[in-house]
């Protein structure tokens, strides 16, 4: 056993986490703040970048057929409809090395909370919300509140897996303020697909693009329910205590939005129930990321804009690279500072073409036109291509093809 490591944040991103330190042989704890309630949040789409890290934590056969592998990406106009383009995923296993796959994010979590539960060497405290730590050279103590009751955990390193409002990020970076306002705003529904028509029930995921907005819809749950996604500028005060799956958008609001978009879009928008809105915050990685015998990884450490729908798959990659680097008996503080430093490019990257393809994706008027021209103009093939350095690419850079934990 290589010794005990603490996680705070039981989302997407503390979760492999502790499965891979588990592979690594460190027995760890996870700090969940939440009940974990199945059915928290909407749909996530999961790049082979990402499968194929849940594939090797055995999280994949968990997920079954929950998940769902799309044919294809289609790249819509929105005023009319018009296919700009049709991207295959069928052949995402021969290309990348593992699946594109969609999925409801409760489906997932419960995939990784059963892979945890198999290993005996994770435990998790529910209802249990970190509160701050104390470090030295051997060691890390956190503080807990479960309830109104004080509590304490010793481990030998502390990871912040605790998500966009980190605490644990405002504790490294005392200096670094938490972002207050969002340039962006994502309107998120699940709704039941036979309220669909069938053209928006393909087996797909749909991509409308409009001047300052885009609209993503996909199948979930084997096609029984539809995943919308509305992204449009505007700022927005980031609420620090609101809850953040649960705020409630005006479907009036949404619908005036759209209002002059194809029809399908408009039944689309009316096919949902409920909205939950969504403010997004992309951020460099803090200046301190890893300091001693702590680290942030996920959305702590880098929250990104979903325009290539990376957060998740990202936090994953980080899993797996911390892993690589906590080898048994290493210097742990030395292993952190190396995970943080390998994994700074890639994510960067990430951020700076996810910023660019909301750019790309909300052009207006005649550099629309331009744009989609230029993508029928580069073919199927070529497109799918420019996606390969992402969903091909592995958490860091000296990582065999296709195995992280040995
Ligand atoms: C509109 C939208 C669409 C998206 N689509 C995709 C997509 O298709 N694919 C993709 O890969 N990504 C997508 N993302 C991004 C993805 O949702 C996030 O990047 C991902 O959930 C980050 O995971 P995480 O584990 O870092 O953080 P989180 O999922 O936020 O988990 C943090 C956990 O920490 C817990 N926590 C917080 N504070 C404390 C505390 N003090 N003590 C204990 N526990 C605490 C929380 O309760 C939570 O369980 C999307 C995001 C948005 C907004």
């Amino acid at each position: 056993m290589s010794g005990h490591a603490l996680i705070d944040g039981a989302g997407v991103g503390g979760l492999t986490a502790a499965l891979a330190l588990a592979r690594a042989g460190w027995s760890v704890t996870i700090l969940e703040r939440s009940r974990l309630e199945k059915e928290v949040g909407a749909g996530l789409q999961i790049s082979p970048n990402a499968s194929a890290i849940l594939r090797e934590l055995d999280v994949l056969p968990r997920l079954g057929t929950a998940a769902l592998a799309p044919r294809a990406i289609r790249i819509r106009r929105g005023r009319d409809g018009a296919t700009i383009a049709r991207l295959p995923l069928a052949n995402a296993e021969r290309r990348w090395g593992a699946p594109y796959l969609l999925a409801h994010r409760g489906d997932l979590q419960s995939a990784l909370l059963d892979a945890v539960a198999a290993a005996p060497s994770i435990r998790i405290e529910t209802e249990c919300a970190f509160t701050g730590f104390a470090a030295t050279d051997s060691g890390v103590t956190v503080a807990a509140l479960r309830g109104a009751q004080s509590a304490s955990f010793a481990a030998d390193l502390l990871i912040g897996a605790d998500g966009m409002r980190s605490l644990l990020r405002e504790r490294l970076n005392q200096a670094d303020a938490a972002a207050r306002v969002a340039r962006y705003v994502a309107w998120r529904a699940l709704v039941k697909s036979d309220r669909l028509a069938l053209d928006l029930r393909q087996p797909e995921s749909t991509l409308w693009l409009g001047a300052g907005a885009h609209i993503v819809h996909y199948p979930l749950r084997g096609g029984r329910i539809t995943n919308i996604v509305a992204i449009f500028g505007g700022a927005k005060a980031i609420e620090a205590s609101a809850d953040i799956w649960a705020e409630p958008g005006d479907p009036r609001r949404i619908a005036a939005r759209f209002a002059d978009w194809d029809g399908r879009v408009g039944a689309l928008i009316a096919a949902a129930e409920e909205w939950r809105i969504w403010p997004l915050v992309e951020r460099p990685p803090p200046p301190i990321s890893s300091a001693g015998r702590v680290a942030l990884l996920g959305d702590a450490a880098h929250p990104i804009l979903p325009f290539l729908a990376q957060g998740a798959a990202q936090a994953i990659e980080d899993a797996a690279a911390l892993a690589a680097f906590l080898k048994p008996g290493c210097d742990v503080a030395a292993a952190l500072a190396a995970f943080v430093a390998a994994r700074r490019a890639r994510i960067e990257r990430v951020q700076r073409e996810s910023r660019r393809q909301g750019v790309i994706y909300h052009l207006p008027g005649p550099p629309a036109a331009c744009r989609d021209l230029a993508i029928r103009a580069l073919g199927e093939e070529r497109i799918v291509a420019r996606y390969d350095w992402l969903y091909g690419g592995r958490p860091i850079a000296n990582a065999s093809k296709n195995r992280w934990f040995s």
